[in-house]
């Protein structure tokens, strides 16, 4: 299987999970741009927005909610990107969870719902 994301989601490749249900898993970004900067992904494979089911999508948008509740952050970013011209590098559907720096104290790399 050559999509890298779906190897994490199958334990292939190894990741900092912070959540795994049914359909979606989450994890954190091997290169963060903050502290806490966190990838949530449907566990459907798709490379953009357009491709994943609306059951996956809907069952998403909580997740990335708990877990920016729980990362304590005050003030983030959620980027959401799709192909090449808008900096989309994996093409497996994810979501950026970015806390800002200076609001970031207290994430959790010691969170774990599970
Ligand atoms: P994109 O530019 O496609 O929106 O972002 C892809 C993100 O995936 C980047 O922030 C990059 O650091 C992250 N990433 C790429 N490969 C891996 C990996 O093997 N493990 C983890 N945890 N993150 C990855």
């Amino acid at each position: 299987m050559a999509c890298i994301f779906c190897r994490i989601i199958k334990g292939e490749i190894p990741s900092f999970k912070l959540f795994e249900s049914d359909k979606t898993f989450a994890f954190l970004d091997i290169g963060p741009l903050s502290k806490g900067h966190a990838l949530v992904i449907p566990k459907h494979h798709g490379a953009k927005l357009t491709d994943i089911p609306d059951d996956s999508l809907t069952e998403l948008l909580p997740v990335l909610k708990k877990i920016a509740t729980a990362s304590g952050a005050v003030d983030y970013n959620v980027l959401q990107n799709n192909g090449r011209i808008a900096h989309q590098e994996v093409d497996h559907v994810h979501f950026h969870l970015i806390p800002k720096p200076n609001e970031s104290e207290g994430l959790g790399i010691a969170w774990n719902p599970q």
